[in-house]
C-alpha cells in the first residue's frame, strides 16, 4: 500500500487548493515543491516589514463570489484597488483609459460626450471594422495619440514584437471608460492578503505534509512508489520530456532595491510607456498594503526573451505554440496515471481567480474517500 493517496507536484496556488480540498475529502497527501519555498509565483517575502511580491505584482480580483469567499477563508484581504499611473516622458496619466486620462491629455475635453467625440476624431480614417492586430484594435479603442503615447512602446517592450504582429485580444483586457474611475479592474471583489500571499498558501496547506527542494522529475522513481495518484501542476511539456519540443514563454527579469526613504513614487504601480525606457513598470510594494514603514522596496520589471531553462511567465499564444500544446494536451488527456492542473499544465494565462476556480472544479469530480 502506498503511504499517500495523492502526490501533488507544485506548492503554488493550484497545488495548495488541491491539497486543501483533498484533505477535506479525507485523503492523505504529500506536496512536493522544487523551490525552497511554497507559493509558486504568488510567493511574497517580508523585507523591511514589507510583503515583497517576488515573482511580479499580484492583485487578487474576481467577480466569482464562490472563489472570493473561498480565498477569504485563508486570509484577511485589504481594500486595495489597483489604479496604476502611466508615465510617458515627462507626462503622467491615469490608467485604465478613463475621463481622468482624457481630460489631462486633451485640455478642451471635459465631458464624456466630448471625450467620445475626440476619440472618434482621433480614430479618423484609421478605424477598422475588423481589427486584425493589436495596433488596429488599440486605435479603434482610443485613437492614435493614446496608442502612440501609452500603448505602443509599453506593448512592444512587453512582448518583444511590433503591435502589428500581436493579436488584438491582448489589449481588450484593458477597460476604456467614459467615467472618472481609475480602478484598473471591472471586477466586483478586489484586494491583497494583509499578511501576504505566502501566509495564505501556508494556511491552505496547513495539516498537509510538504517537501521543499524536491524536483518530482528528478526523484520520480522514488516518489511514484509513495502515492497512488498524482496531481501535477508543473509544465506539461517538461513532464513528457519535451518529446514534441519546448513550449515558449515570454519571460521577466526583476531588479529589486531597498531604499532609505518612506515613499519613492506615491503609488503601487507606475508603468513606463516610452520605448526608450528599458523596463515596463516600477512596483513599490508597500503601497499594496498602505504601509508606513520608514524604508521602501521597489522592483523594476524588465521584459525578457525566454530561453530554455528560464522561469516561464507568460505563455506565447501564437499558432505555433497552440499547435504544440494541442499535442501535449492529447497525451495528457489519455494519461491515466496523472491529473494535470494549473497554469503551467494548461499553458494558459490564468489569473489567480481562474486558477482557484479551475482547481475547485477539478476537485469537485473527486469523490470523498470512503
Ligand atoms: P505556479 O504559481 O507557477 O506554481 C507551480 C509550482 O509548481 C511552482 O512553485 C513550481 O516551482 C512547481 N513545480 C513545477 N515543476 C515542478 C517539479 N518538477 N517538481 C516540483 N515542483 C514543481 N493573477 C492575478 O489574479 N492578479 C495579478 O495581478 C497577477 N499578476 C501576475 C503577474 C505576473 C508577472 C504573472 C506571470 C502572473 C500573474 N498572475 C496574476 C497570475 C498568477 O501568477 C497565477 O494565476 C498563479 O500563480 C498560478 O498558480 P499555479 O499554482 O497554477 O502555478
Ligand atoms: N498595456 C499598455 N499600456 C499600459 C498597460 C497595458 O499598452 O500602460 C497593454 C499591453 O499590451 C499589455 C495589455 O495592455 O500587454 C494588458 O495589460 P495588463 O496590465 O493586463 O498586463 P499584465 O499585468 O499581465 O502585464
Amino acid at each position: 500500500m502506498p503511504k499517500y493517496d495523492y502526490l501533488i507536484v507544485g506548492a503554488g496556488l493550484s497545488g495548495a487548493v488541491c491539497a486543501h480540498e483533498l484533505k477535506k475529502k479525507g485523503y492523505n497527501c504529500l506536496v512536493v515543491e522544487k523551490r525552497g519555498q511554497v507559493g509558486g509565483n504568488i510567493y511574497t517575502e517580508n523585507i523591511e516589514g514589507i510583503e515583497v511580491h517576488k515573482y511580479g505584482a499580484h492583485i487578487f480580483h474576481t467577480s466569482d463570489k464562490e472563489v472570493w469567499n473561498y480565498v477569504c477563508r485563508f486570509a484577511e484581504f485589504n481594500n486595495f484597488v489597483n489604479s496604476p499611473i502611466a508615465r510617458y516622458k515627462d507626462e503622467c496619466y491615469n490608467l485604465p483609459f478613463n475621463m481622468n486620462t482624457f481630460t489631462k491629455l486633451w485640455r478642451d475635453v471635459f465631458t464624456p460626450a466630448e471625450a467620445a467625440k475626440r476619440i472618434e476624431e482621433e480614430r479618423g480614417r484609421d478605424f477598422k471594422e475588423n481589427p486584425a492586430n493589436l495596433e488596429e484594435q488599440a486605435i479603434n479603442l482610443v485613437g492614435k495619440t493614446i496608442y502612440e503615447k501609452l500603448i505602443k512602446g509599453y506593448t512592444e517592450k512587453q512582448w518583444g514584437r511590433t503591435c502589428k504582429d500581436l493579436p488584438a485580444h491582448i489589449i481588450k483586457r484593458l477597460p476604456v471608460r467614459l467615467t472618472f474611475d481609475n480602478n484598473y479592474f471591472n471586477d466586483r471583489y478586489q484586494g491583497i492578503p494583509e499578511e501576504g500571499y505566502t501566509k495564505l498558501i501556508e494556511n491552505m496547506l496547513n495539516g498537509t505534509e510538504v517537501k521543499l527542494n524536491c524536483d518530482f522529475l528528478k526523484e520520480k522513481e522514488t516518489l511514484l512508489k509513495l502515492a497512488g495518484k498524482i496531481i501535477y501542476t508543473g509544465p506539461v511539456d517538461e513532464y513528457y520530456g519535451f518529446c514534441y519540443g519546448a513550449l515558449e514563454y515570454r519571460s521577466l527579469r526583476f531588479e529589486t532595491e531597498v531604499l532609505d526613504t518612506p515613499d519613492y513614487q506615491g503609488n503601487a504601480v507606475i508603468n513606463y510607456t516610452a520605448a526608450d525606457v528599458p523596463f515596463t513598470r516600477i512596483i513599490e510594494h508597500k503601497h499594496f498594503a498602505f504601509g508606513r514603514q520608514p524604508k521602501t522596496v521597489i522592483t523594476r520589471e524588465y521584459p525578457a526573451c525566454w530561453k530554455f531553462g528560464d522561469e516561464p511567465y507568460y505563455p506565447v499564444n501564437d499558432k505555433k505554440n497552440g499547435d504544440l500544446y494541442a499535442k501535449y494536451a492529447l497525451l495528457a488527456k489519455a494519461d491515466k496515471k496523472v491529473i494535470f492542473a494549473g497554469r503551467l499544465a494548461a499553458y494558459k494565462y490564468y489569473d489567480m481567480d481562474d486558477t482557484v476556480r479551475a482547481a475547485l472544479d477539478l476537485l469537485k469530480e473527486i469523490p470523498e474517500k470512503n
